[in-house]
């Protein structure tokens, strides 16, 4: 089965999305081929030959991953502890550490080296020397074996442990500022999810209802694009 145009614009808006926030080039038809090629795993002659489906979910799913907005996008793509990965550190990055930063201030940076080393003394011999960052963690399953159950038990991974440890350390930071989390998420200007913030973005889009002007933008880009390569693909050699 062959992708459908609304499938090609979805791809071309997210890949919009993920140029401007990498800063990347999005009218570079070049370096968009050798990035889509190496997303799908396969080398394409023109974003038109993103023709089947699997590919296209493939491609949406690896976007969305680059954005980070969507851990089940992880889950579908080839390698899914790596993806997962990538969207626990962002969520670590953009989420947890902006708000203990302001709770720790000048102190975050070597408590959060101790709790790095601390949890993951266990498996560093192998670098004595140097400090562990986040990118040393990986999101691969740690089974511990369970003695009272006689069984193997999924304890987390290095990555969500430490997702988990921070952000019981968040919790109780936040309870002794006597902060709400919507009133913590604002102070630290990190978008905020509660229901209040919810029901006010749900009434902005009702006001704004359809597609933004820089969606709109990318979509007719996007067709542009999509006629040049066919034309480009149905000339003769
Ligand atoms: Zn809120």
């Amino acid at each position: 089965m062959s992708i459908t145009p609304a499938q090609r614009t979805s791809i071309m808006i997210l890949w919009s999305k993920v140029c401007k926030d990498r800063k990347w080039k999005s009218g570079d038809r070049e370096f968009r081929l050798a990035k889509f090629s190496e997303l799908i795993g396969r080398q394409l002659k023109s974003t038109n030959d993103v023709e089947r489906l699997d590919e296209c979910t493939k491609l949406m799913a690896e976007l969305n991953c680059l954005l980070g907005v969507s851990v089940e996008a992880g889950k579908e793509a080839s390698d899914p502890s790596l993806n997962r990965a990538r969207v626990i550190r962002n969520q670590i990055l953009t989420e947890i550490i902006p708000c203990l930063e302001m709770y720790r201030g000048e102190r975050l940076p070597s408590d959060l080296a101790d709790i790095l080393e601390d949890k993951n003394r266990w498996w560093k011999l192998d670098r004595p020397v140097r400090g562990i960052t986040l990118m040393d963690l990986d999101d691969l399953p740690i089974f511990r074996y369970d003695k009272a159950a006689s069984k193997k038990k999924f304890v987390g991974s290095q990555l969500k442990q430490m997702q988990w440890t921070l952000s019981r350390w968040l919790n109780t930071l936040r309870n002794e500022a006597g902060d709400t989390i919507h009133e913590m998420k604002t102070k630290a200007s990190v978008p905020c999810d509660c229901a209040a913030c919810k029901k006010a973005e749900f009434m902005r889009e009702e006001v704004t209802a359809g597609e933004t002007p820089e969606e709109v933008a990318a979509d007719a880009w996007f067709e542009q694009e999509m006629h040049k390569e066919e034309a480009a693909s149905e000339r003769p050699f």
